[in-house]
């Protein structure tokens, strides 16, 4: 629906990028795939690319929509037939060039999630680094190296370290906190740092307290991001 609603409607997906099978990271993948289906004039396979495993997580997002699949394949006989996936595993270092596109995925560390990528795209001479959840790494700086824009999940450590839960207090050690996303653009050249995925989520007009961390740390332009929020190189 975010999707949508900056017009990259589901029929003109190309190819879907999934960083890693983290459920707030894919939750909407069966919409998805749904939607690009039963919208679509012709068969249109959706390719789809993520670390190791991703066969076996669409494989098995296709079986839960088998009830779906079939109330619309009985409703609509203009459908033919269910919706194509196209699913490839990508390794630490994986490269794709498409139509002036270049796509290189490098492993990052979510751990004990494994295997994570974060994403460089290159198109035209500009760099935009998609880094999904990660503290920072040598494939972090490999996708960061002099982009243009750098889209960061962030966590504020000062807050949930204050947490008495200690599942909470658990995910200070598997992502980057603000100050760490602001010393990884800084190292690494970066022009725009985009923070998303905040945990916890932001108080409206806490912006720039949320945004601190990162611009003591790094000179150039900091983004709080809401959503639908559209960034340009
Ligand atoms: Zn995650
Ligand atoms: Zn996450």
């Amino acid at each position: 629906m975010r999707a949508a609603a900056v017009k990259a409607y589901a029929p003109r997906l190309d190819a879907l990028f999934i960083t890693h099978m983290h459920s707030d990271h894919t939750t909407d993948f069966n919409d998805v795939i749904t939607t690009r289906w039963i919208m679509s004039a012709r068969p249109n396979p959706l390719r789809v690319y993520g670390p190791v495993g991703v066969e076996q997580f669409a494989d098995r997002t296709m079986a839960a929509l088998e009830f779906d699949i079939g109330y619309r394949l009985a409703h609509h006989d203009d459908l033919g037939d269910g919706p194509k996936l196209d699913v490839s595993s990508l390794n630490d270092g994986a490269e794709l060039e498409e139509d002036g596109l270049r796509i290189i995925a490098a492993a990052t560390d979510h751990s004990p999630v494994h295997p994570t990528l974060g994403y460089r795209l290159e198109f035209d001479g500009k760099v935009v680094a998609i880094a999904g959840d990660t503290v920072p790494c040598a494939g972090l700086d490999l996708i960061c190296t002099d982009a243009d824009i750098y889209v960061q999940t962030v966590i504020r450590s000062d807050l949930i370290e204050k947490s008495p839960s200690t599942r909470m207090r658990d995910v200070l050690d598997y992502h980057s906190d603000v100050a760490q996303a602001g010393e990884t653009a800084a190292r690494n050249r970066v022009k725009k740092l985009v923070l998303n995925h905040f945990v916890p989520p932001p108080t409206p007009g806490k912006e720039a307290e949320w945004a601190a961390d990162a611009t003591a740390r790094f000179s150039g332009v900091v983004l709080v991001a809401d959503d639908l929020l559209e960034v340009s190189c």
